[in-house]
Formats: C-alpha cells, sequence, structure tokens
C-alpha cells in the first residue's frame, strides 16, 4: 500500500511543541514506509489564517529537519470543496437547518432537563412551508447538516448503528452515529467548517492514513460516514496522546515559551526537541538520537501510550545537555566558527562535557582567551609562588600535573586550597572543564599574565 499521510495545521499562530509531535509522527511514519508526507494549510478560516503564520510553520519544520513532499493550502481547493457539498445535497446527504445558536442552546438544555443526550432533532428535514417562509422573511439564512447514516427509513427514527475503525495507536474503537448530532459542514455564510474540505483533501490527495492527536476522535465516526457518502474507502486513523505542560495544563498556540520558534530561538538542538517530542508518551525510552535515521530506525507508532504525556522544559534541558556532551568536534565545528570560537577540537573536546547548549561554549572560548582572574588577598602570595614554578613551555596534557607538583612540593598546600585559587586565578571561575585541558589552550604568555 502506498502510504500517504498529511499534516494539516491551521496557519492561525505559531506552532508549538505538541503539533510538532504530530508533525513527527505523520514524518517518521512516511519515512518508515518510503510515503509521502504532505503539509497541507488548513487555512478555510480568512480571518485569522495568516500567510506569514504558514512561512513560520514551513520554517519551523525544516529546522526540525521535516521537508515536505508535497504543499498544499486549502484555501485553493474551493472547487473540490464546493463539488464535495453539491454532491452530498443532491444525494439528500447535506440538508439546510435555520435554527440560531440560542434555539440550538435552549433545545440542548430542554434535552438535558429530560436526561436525554444533546442530539440535534432534525428538524431541518421536515419544516412546513410556512415555517421556511417565516425564516426566509426575517432573513435567516440556513446552515448545512451531513445527515447521518444512522437509520433504515426514516431520518427521524435514528437507530444504533456503529462505526468500526482499527486505529493505530488505540486499537479497536467503536462509535454509535446515533448518539451524535449531524455535524454541521457548511455555515450561514457558506463558508465550511474544517471536516468537509479535510475529508474531502483526504480523499482527492490519496490520503492513507490520517494521523493526529486524539482530541480528534470524537470527530472520526462522522467523517468516517463522509467518506463513504462521498464515495470513497476511509482511510486508516491513528490518533495519538496529546502533551501537555508540566503542570498539566493543556498546550496552545499562545503559549509562546513552548513555541518551536522559542525552542529554536534558546539554542536548543532540533533533534534533543524531535527525540523528545516524538518519543515522549511512548513506551520507547526517549534518547538523544543525533540524527533524524536513528529516530525513524527506533520510533514505533503503536508504542505510544493512551494517557496524556507531560512536556517538561527540564527534560528537554537534559536530553540537549546529553547531546551536546556526545557531539563529536566534526558535527559543530562550522558552529564554532561561525561564532567566532577557536581551539579547534581539543577546545570543544575540553568544554563539551561542561555545557548545555552548543553556544555556551562561547562562555568557555572568552574564558580561555580573557578570563578576569578571580585572586583573593589571602591567596596572593599562594598565587605569585606557582607564577614562578610555571613550566616552560611546549605544554601538554600533562603540565597541569606536573605544575600543581611542583606548587605542592613548594607551599605545603593540598586538595582544595591548592587547586581552588589556581581554577579561579586562570578561568576567573570555581568550576569549570577539567584544568589538565584547559591549560594548554590558554597557554603559557596568557597564564602568566593572569598570575601576576
Ligand atoms: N487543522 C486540524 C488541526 O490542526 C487538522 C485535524 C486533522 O488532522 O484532521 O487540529
Amino acid at each position: 500500500m502506498t502510504v500517504t499521510v498529511r499534516f494539516a495545521p491551521s496557519p492561525t499562530g505559531n506552532i508549538h511543541i505538541g503539533n510538532a509531535r504530530t508533525a513527527l509522527i505523520n514524518w517518521i511514519f512516511a519515512r518508515q514506509s518510503e510515503g509521502t508526507f504532505i503539509l497541507r494549510f488548513d487555512d478555510t478560516d480568512r480571518e485569522r489564517s495568516k500567510a506569514e503564520y504558514a512561512d513560520g510553520i514551513e520554517r519551523d519544520l525544516a529546522w526540525l529537519g521535516i521537508r515536505p513532499d508535497r504543499i498544499e493550502r486549502q484555501s485553493q481547493r474551493g472547487k473540490a470543496h464546493r463539488a464535495a457539498t453539491e454532491k452530498l445535497k443532491a444525494e439528500g446527504k447535506l440538508y439546510a437547518c435555520y435554527e440560531t445558536a440560542d434555539e440550538l442552546d435552549r433545545q440542548r438544555k430542554r434535552l438535558a432537563l429530560r436526561g436525554l443526550p444533546p442530539v440535534y432533532n432534525r428538524a431541518g428535514l421536515s419544516y412546513s412551508p410556512e415555517e421556511l417562509a417565516k425564516f426566509e422573511a426575517e432573513g435567516r439564512k440556513p446552515h448545512w447538516r451531513f445527515l447521518l447514516p444512522n437509520f433504515r427509513e426514516d431520518p427521524s427514527q435514528p437507530e444504533r448503528t456503529e462505526i468500526h475503525w482499527d486505529d493505530l495507536v488505540r486499537g479497536a474503537q467503536t462509535v454509535d452515529l446515533a448518539s451524535m448530532s449531524d455535524p454541521v459542514l457548511v455555515r450561514e455564510d457558506g463558508s465550511w467548517l474544517y471536516t468537509l474540505p479535510s475529508v474531502a483533501d483526504d480523499i482527492d490527495m490519496g490520503v492513507s492514513h490520517v494521523i493526529r492527536g486524539d482530541d480528534h476522535v470524537t470527530n472520526t465516526g462522522a467523517q468516517i460516514a463522509i467518506f463513504e457518502a462521498l464515495g470513497a474507502r476511509p482511510p486508516q486513523f491513528g490518533h495519538h496522546n496529546l502533551l501537555t505542560t508540566a503542570s498539566g495544563e493543556g498546550l496552545s498556540k499562545r503559549l509562546g515559551s513552548l513555541s518551536i520558534q522559542a525552542l529554536a530561538e534558546d539554542h536548543y538542538e532540533p533533534m534533543a526537541v524531535a527525540c523528545l517530542a516524538a518519543l515522549i508518551g511512548t513506551s520507547v525510552a526517549v534518547e538523544p538520537f543525533a540524527s533524524m535515521e536513528m529516530l525513524i530506525d527506533r520510533f514505533e507508532i503503536g508504542s505510544i501510550t493512551k494517557s496524556a504525556a507531560k512536556f517538561d522544559v527540564a527534560e528537554l534541558d537534559k536530553l540537549n545537555a546529553r547531546m551536546v556532551h556526545e557531539f563529536p568536534y566534526p558535527a559543530v565545528a562550522h558552529r564554532l566558527a561561525a561564532a567566532n570560537i577557536g581551539g579547534g577540537e581539543a577546545f570543544w573536546d575540553t568544554v563539551r562535557g561542561n555545557i548545555d547548549k552548543v553556544e555556551d561554549a562561547a562562555f568557555w572560548w572568552q574564558r580561555i582567551e580573557a578570563a578576569e582572574p578571580d585572586i583573593g588577598p589571602e591567596d596572593r602570595a599562594f598565587i605569585t609562588r606557582a607564577a614562578e614554578l610555571l613550566p616552560q613551555e611546549p605544554w601538554s596534557e600533562a603540565t597541569w600535573g606536573e605544575w600543581v607538583e611542583a606548587v605542592k612540593a613548594a607551599t605545603g598546600r593540598k586538595g582544595k586550597t591548592l587547586f581552588m585559587p589556581l581554577r579561579k586565578a586562570l578561568t576567573g571561575e570555581a568550576h569549570g572543564p577539567e584544568l589538565a585541558f584547559m591549560l594548554p589552550l590558554i597557554g603559557r604568555e596568557r597564564t602568566l599574565a593572569r598570575l601576576s
């Protein structure tokens, strides 16, 4: 089977880590089966959709390593959506309703008082000519509902009608079409809600698998019925769990700090973000895989758990640091050069274990090039003596040990009182990478200057 998936964001804001999870799961699924990944902008809401958000989504996906095979915009597919609408109308599967939001609300309340579920009563199917004339006279415009196929002869007598699908994540699912209202597909102003354009596009684009957040599980039964009403075989569905913040709140596009853009600006590694976004909330251990290929290899859609997963920035920090600690020099050489960080491989190998983000290497490069020595008055004489004992160049990784032995013998200091004043004098810091490696990078001239 040819696999075609789509990621269908509405470009009404920046995408966050939860949206990235949906995109990544689709992307990985497509790559695992040599399929096609479509980025489909769900931009039928003309008011809220913005070109700059669509551009931002493309940029954020590229940052994560996702390169869509195809890009589509629903706003350009009006003709196909109109055709689907007309087909359903012609077959009596889309019918006009004139209730106002208030009237519908009252209906729901009446049903609730009688302990009944809030299912629309299909009044739209049987307006009298007088009622229709009255609506017209009042200037009301109809909205259009899809007639769910949950009856034998008479739509006013719905019967239990089960729809089944084998969810890629949740396993066997069943919904009863009689338990839900006929969904509104077209608004009073003629614009579409998300459902019909989505199904029509899935059909036209040959989407084989719809993989999305489990907030859409409740839409699936009706959507399967719409696929069938349009004469198509429904795709396979997979609903993954949603991410929440560490405190359990849902993510929203307004939550700026967890937007992909903000994470990129904060210098997180794209693969750290991708690994966490894809593997959190699965039974697979979250590992900092250095390449998308490795993540694709490891990920299994069936390993996604059913309950929501918490996204914790502290976990991202840890994962990012683990990744950075493992980076070989060639993986970062161009980034260090771009940030005017010298020292080559020797420098990188010295500092990588002490930094959480690659960009933090600049801090240690600055400490090598131009540290502000921190020498307390109680250590002044000790430091002067240490300066006198500083070995001649050439220096190697053994120089530090030789020097410290000589200083120890001459001053009688040991342990922290021996090392700490030297560290603070050389780097201006109380903690940091191993001095055996730092010392040759600093060099004799700068070391002497810092000790004097
Ligand atoms: N625009 C919808 C969303 O972002 C798409 C849902 C779907 O994938 O069917 O939730």
